[in-house]
């Protein structure tokens, strides 16, 4: 019933604890923790919470605890473990800021952010410094897939995990044929399961959405 018992790895143990004052795990965190941590049960996963129930932490634990539980030397340049695409920027930078607030933890993992504006120039000499965790939104993010080459060397034999947040929302604001586009492109990049052989050795696919319709 506590972050250790479910395999979350110092610093960020302590850091939870001491700098953001969370010490237990919500109900969603304790079925979605063990489920992401596990590399022998590598099957795509759908959470259906509420904002508020603390999914983001319920998906950037175990991922970030995964990383660090390799015990191998991990910094900026060693590739992206993660893709997290959001419907707003608005979720997108909220997302974005706890996991920044998380990787003060362990300040060799550096998290990205890509949504639209005017600093596609500024993400770009991001992706090219390196970064382990990029979140965005569907429209910049396909659109440094199909124009910036750094991005998918970035994510070339490092990247674990997709995970699509609020998929209601992404459907509701018609962001179909852009993730189509997305997935077509990331499941073409290879992955290289010798690199970091205790990770998934497939992209583990993670949709959370508060609503289940057809379309979703
Ligand atoms: P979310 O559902 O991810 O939008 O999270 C909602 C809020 O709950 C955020 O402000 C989190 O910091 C907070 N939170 C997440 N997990 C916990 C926890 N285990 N204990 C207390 N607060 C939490």
């Amino acid at each position: 019933n506590t972050f250790a018992d479910l395999g979350i790895e110092e610093p960020l143990l302590s850091y939870l604890s001491t700098k953001m004052n969370i010490e237990k795990p919500t109900s969603i965190q304790k079925l979605v923790i063990p489920h992401l941590s596990s590399v022998a049960n590598d099957n795509d996963l759908f959470i259906h919470a509420q904002t508020g129930s603390g999914k983001t932490l319920a998906y950037l634990l175990p991922i970030l605890s995964s990383v660090l539980n390799m015990k191998t030397h991990v910094d900026r340049k060693s590739g992206s473990f993660a893709l997290i695409i959001a419907p707003t920027r608005e979720l997108a930078s909220q997302i974005y800021d706890v996991a920044t607030n998380l990787t003060n933890c362990c300040r060799y993992l550096v998290p990205c952010l890509l949504i639209g504006g005017e600093r596609k120039k500024s993400e770009k000499a991001r992706l090219r410094k390196g970064c382990n965790l990029i979140i965005g939104t569907p429209g910049r993010i396909l659109d440094h897939l199909q124009n910036t080459q750094v991005i998918k060397e970035q994510m070339a034999s490092s990247l674990r995990y997709v995970i699509l947040d609020e998929g209601d929302k992404l459907m509701e604001l018609g962001f179909e044929e852009t993730l189509r586009n997305i997935f077509e492109i990331i499941h073409n990049i290879p992955i290289d399961t010798d690199t970091f052989p205790k990770l998934p050795s497939r992209i583990m696919h993670v949709l959370c959405s508060a609503t289940l319709k057809e379309n979703v």
